[in-house]
């Protein structure tokens, strides 16, 4: 693992007082032995990564998606983005093929690369991106779980949806085939817009209008990514909690 991936593990600190561009927390949850969760907080590149598969292939599937992101991405350019995604999946994919431990080994990536004019937005799986603009907050990115893809169908109210015993599944992740469908954007850069990538244990945890309420209240990201992972330990738990927040022009 290499110094840029921040892997916290701990209780939320209170220590950090000085206001940042950008904060980052990853929190192992209170039900699971393990974090197979990866972030990026790096140079202009953010990203969180959601590892699946037995025997810590999950975490191995998470890592190397965040690594091939840190081979020195040009901002802001979202065909460079889906083709570097691309290219972690077809790592993660090979790998999957050549191990029989790690076989089916997949992981969710949401990655954005910031530039001085254009953002640039990648995405495969149930991690989320939002963006709070004038204090209001917009979801960017589709859920690619059976979840969504039951509510886009309309099997399902959003309530039942969301309690189905396989919602989780994913439909769409890195590693389950030798490609990939990467959906993305490109984005003006606007002074002043904050961003949230997230895992699902963030966003299965804590409704949306508690995460608008956080962000609106702490202008500190370090404090607001703070009170987002408490606010998900609180409900809970469950699963492993990741936060990223970057804003435009911090
Ligand atoms: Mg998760």
């Amino acid at each position: 693992m290499t110094s840029n991936v921040i892997d916290i593990g701990r209780a939320p600190s209170r220590r950090r007082r000085r206001s940042r561009g950008s904060a980052a927390r990853t929190h192992r949850g209170r039900v699971r032995a393990s974090n197979e969760d990866r972030l990026l907080a790096a140079q202009g590149v953010y990203a969180v990564a959601d590892g699946v598969g037995g025997g810590r292939a999950g975490d191995v599937a998470a890592t190397i998606a965040v690594e091939t992101l840190e081979g020195g991405l040009e901002p802001p350019a979202e065909a460079d983005l889906v083709a570097t995604v691309e290219r972690a999946n077809r790592r993660i994919h090979e790998l999957g093929r050549r191990d029989a431990a790690r076989a089916g080994m997949a992981t969710t990536l949401t990655v954005a690369v910031l530039g001085s004019h254009e953002l640039a937005l990648a995405h495969v799986g149930d991690s989320r991106a939002y963006r709070l603009r004038d204090g209001r907050l917009e979801r960017l990115t589709d859920d690619h779980s059976l979840a969504a893809a039951d509510l886009q169908a309309g099997r399902f109210g959003a309530g039942r949806a969301a309690h189905r015993p396989l919602r989780s599944v994913l439909t769409r992740a890195l590693g389950l085939g030798p490609d990939v469908a990467v959906d993305s954007w490109t984005y003006p850069a606007v002074r002043g817009d904050l961003y949230l990538l997230c895992s699902d244990g963030l966003t299965a945890m804590v409704p949306e209008p508690r995460l608008r309420r956080i962000l609106r209240t702490h202008s500190d990201l370090d404090r607001a990514a703070d009170r987002l992972v408490e606010s998900a330990l609180r409900a809970g738990g469950r699963d492993n909690v990741t936060v990223v927040l970057f804003r435009v022009g911090g």
